[in-house]
């Protein structure tokens, strides 16, 4: 074997032995580009590397010209027309093949066109070199070049050669790359892991893992977004909410990842078409997309991209596929902590809520409490307890906070089948609205919120035993949701207030009893105080009479005449007592009206005449004044009779000498008004209305000027309301007369 044949045996050799202990891409060609130069007697060889997005990087060289430094050329991009120029033109793929000068010089036209002076620099001194390609299982990873000096070719022997170190090169590229891509997958995902269970905040993670990400893909543009947050490196805010929209018009199911090396070549026949303009409108020419799921639910994704087409290696799709993944159990695990964390805090507020509302005596302190409680667990930014009336049959409003009246009254004021859930003493269910705007145009609640500032609601019934108590309403003026927790912590709160409203309200109840009982027996005392004293005033009178005449000490007929019409009066006077007191009994036992259309002009003509002796007696004048004939009214005489007479009495009783009483009666649409004035010492404003309670006198002490039981106005209001209509006093206060109206309904 000739010595130059043993001494490239022997440098094939080392070039094989060292490019297989090699432990990375830079020492691969530092220990073999110097054996190459020297296999090959050239003086300078230079390896080019495809990177993923198709340029060519310096990946090695030995001994380059000195006017490029190896640290600037590092970064240095070769332009793709260039390699593929070298590949094709030379028939790289195939053969190595030599570059003679006249080719070198189209090449450098075309350099020329593609602006890459750095290139035109580093081969400037250089007339011809050899290019060959790196390969590995039939895939080219580069190229590999070596220069002679000046213009010397290249022997026959010398190209296989080169053929062959192209192929040692090749597969150990593909090893380091290979063992390369599986250490940076791994440590990418090692970091993002890293940094996902490191932090508490969902925001933070997904910048932190986003940053990650791009940097380890050398990418610049991308984005992480879920419902909640979005982390966007040079994108917009709306990017996610884009491709959620999209995909939801055109029903696209982003379960898998979306990976295309050049959105320009996308057709209408692919599913994912659809995302071409949002692409396009972001100058995105490649992307990766892939679903974030948590617990079986898409709640966002992830998007990679680069401005420029390129190829996505299956490690880079699936270490995307592996961080959606991260991504998506590290929200999970967020959510179940910040879960648990609110349910902690919701649990301490309950309880100190509950604790309260325990220790609350009123109703009125609980239903203060119920509001604020509300307000501080739903954060709600007004709050409105509507209690249910059994008396109305309906709710009102009982406290209300952060919400203007008029906003309450008016709801009050909307039949509850008109609003959204109906009337929840019927259906006791939460109603709860997210926007306003979901109800129709023309529903009343909806106008009330718009022009309250309210989006939405959460209203809740409190239910006692089974019976809509009362109605909380939590107001807000911005949109929300409700989850199983808030909805959870609500309830549990109603169901509590529940329990401490009725309680203050059986209180309340048994207290208004208490109250009521002790006005009864008060108004019993007053009864027989003033009943005794009523009818011992007449019977002293008729027994002094009485026994004047037994003793025989009157004598004349006209006396005898004299003091028989003082007992007579006086009898008369304990029976009218006694009937009176006997008819409230009637009426109160419920006793049938027995009633006849009652000519009322006529009628009170008679009584106006019957009253008109008693008056000038007193030294009064009694006046009718009714304008024009008055209808018909269904009305029993004997009762109507007493209410007038005890109106008459009255006004008799309470006026000085030389007054004027006056009666009027008119109609007024369906009602006939009757009404009795006088000039006496009138009532004041607050005694107004009790003087139509039985018993009940503005003077009830025993030194007063004025007798009486109190007994006649009671009676007087029975009587009236059995008619259906209504009675009430006037007065302009004491000394200033009063006048006392009833109604009647015409029949
Ligand atoms: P009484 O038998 O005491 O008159 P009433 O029920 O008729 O009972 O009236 C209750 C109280 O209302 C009276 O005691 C009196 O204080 C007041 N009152 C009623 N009518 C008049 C009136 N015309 N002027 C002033 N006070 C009146």
């Amino acid at each position: 074997m000739p010595d130059q044949d043993q001494r490239w045996i022997t440098l094939v050799h080392t070039i094989a032995a060292r490019a297989n202990q090699a432990r990375d891409i830079d020492t691969l060609f530092e220990e073999t580009l110097p054996l190459v130069v020297e296999l090959c007697d050239a003086v300078t060889a230079w390896v080019l590397l495809q990177a993923p997005d198709k340029s060519f990087i310096l990946a090695g060289a030995y001994n380059l010209p000195p006017s490029l430094k190896r640290d600037s050329q590092a970064t240095l991009r070769w332009s793709p027309c260039y390699c593929e120029q070298l590949l094709l033109d030379g028939r790289l793929k195939e053969t190595v093949s030599v570059l003679q000068c006249e080719r070198l010089r189209v090449l450098r036209a075309k350099l020329a066109i593609d602006n890459s002076e750095e290139m035109q620099q580093l081969t400037g001194n250089l007339v011809l070199h050899a290019s060959v390609p790196l390969r590995s299982s039939g895939r080219v990873m580069g190229i590999l070049n070596v220069a002679p000096e000046g213009e010397r070719p290249f022997a026959e022997e010398t190209q296989q050669l080169l053929t062959l170190v192209g192929d040692i090169l090749g597969a150990a590229v593909y090893r380091l790359q290979e063992v390369q891509l599986r250490a940076w997958y791994l440590e990418v995902l090692n970091r993002i892991i890293h940094a996902a269970v490191s932090t508490t905040d969902v925001q933070k993670l997904l910048v932190e893992v986003l940053d990650h990400l791009l940097c380890a893909l050398n990418l610049s543009i991308g984005g992480i977004w879920t419902y909640q947050q979005a982390a966007l490196r040079r994108l917009p805010p709306e990017f996610g909410w884009a491709i959620r929209q999209v995909a939801q018009e055109t029903q696209l199911d982003i379960t898998y990842p979306i990976v295309v090396s050049d959105w320009q070549e996308v057709s209408p026949e692919v599913s994912w078409y659809p995302l071409r303009t949002i692409m396009e409108r972001h100058g995105i020419r490649a992307s990766i997309t892939v679903p974030i799921q948590v617990a079986e639910l898409r709640v966002g994704g992830l998007s990679v991209a680069s401005e420029t087409p390129r190829d996505w290696s299956p490690e880079e799709q699936a270490l995307l596929s592996a961080v959606a993944y991260e991504v998506g159990a590290a929200i999970e695990r967020l959510h179940l902590f910040e879960e648990a964390q609110e349910r902690a805090r919701r649990i301490t507020q309950l309880a100190a809520l509950s604790q309260s509302l325990n220790q609350a005596h009123s109703l009125d302190e609980v239903i203060g409490l119920i509001v604020a409680g509300a307000r501080e667990l739903t954060h709600a930014d007004g709050v409105a307890l509507y209690v249910w009336q059994r008396s109305e049959g309906r709710f009102r409003t009982a406290r209300h906070e952060g919400l203007s009246s008029t906003f309450v009254t008016r709801l009050e004021a909307i039949p509850p089948e008109e609003l959204p859930g109906g009337n929840l003493a019927h259906t006791p269910q939460p109603v709860l609205i997210t926007n306003f705007h979901t109800l129709p145009a023309e529903n009343p609640l909806r106008r009330l919120a718009d022009e309250e500032g309210l989006v939405s609601q959460a209203v809740w019934p409190l239910v006692y035993e089974g019976k809509t108590i009362a109605v909380l309403g939590c107001y807000y003026r911005r949109q929300r949701t409700w989850g199983p927790l808030d909805q959870e912590v609500i309830d549990t709160f109603a169901r509590q207030a529940a329990i401490a409203l009725r309680n203050a309200q059986l209180l309340a109840d048994l207290e208004q009893t208490n109250a009521q009982l002790r006005d009864a027996l008060q108004a019993r005392e007053d009864m027989l105080r003033n009943v005794t004293h009523e009818l011992r005033t007449p019977l002293t009178m008729i027994r002094g009479y009485a026994e004047l005449m037994e003793m025989g000490l009157v004598s004349t007929p006209a006396e005898i005449q004299e003091h028989a019409r003082t007992i007579l009066r006086n009898a008369r006077h304990l029976e009218h007592l006694i009937n009176q007191m006997l008819l409230f009994q009637r009426i109160r036992q419920g006793e049938p009206l027995p009633v006849i259309t009652l000519d009322l002009t006529r009628w009170l003509e008679e009584v106006v005449s019957d009253w008109q002796y008693p008056m000038q007696e007193t030294g009064l004048e009694l006046r009718l004044e009714v304008k024009e004939p008055l209808p018909l009214v269904q009305a029993h005489p004997d009762y109507l009779r007493q209410v007038m007479d005890n109106l008459l009495d009255n006004a008799r009783k309470f006026s000085p000498q030389g007054g004027v009483v006056t009666v009027r009666a008119w109609r007024e649409s369906s009602w006939v008004y009757i009404a009795v004035k006088d000039q006496g010492v009138g009532i004041p404003p607050d005694k107004l209305e009790h003087i139509f309670e039985r018993f009940y006198q503005v003077d009830s002490s025993p030194t007063r000027r004025f007798g009486g039981m109190g007994l006649g106005l009671a009676l007087a209001k029975e009587i009236v309301t059995l008619h259906g209509g209504r009675i009430w006093a006037e007065s302009p206060g004491e000394g200033r007369g009063t006048t006392v109206i009833f109604t009647l309904p015409v029949s």
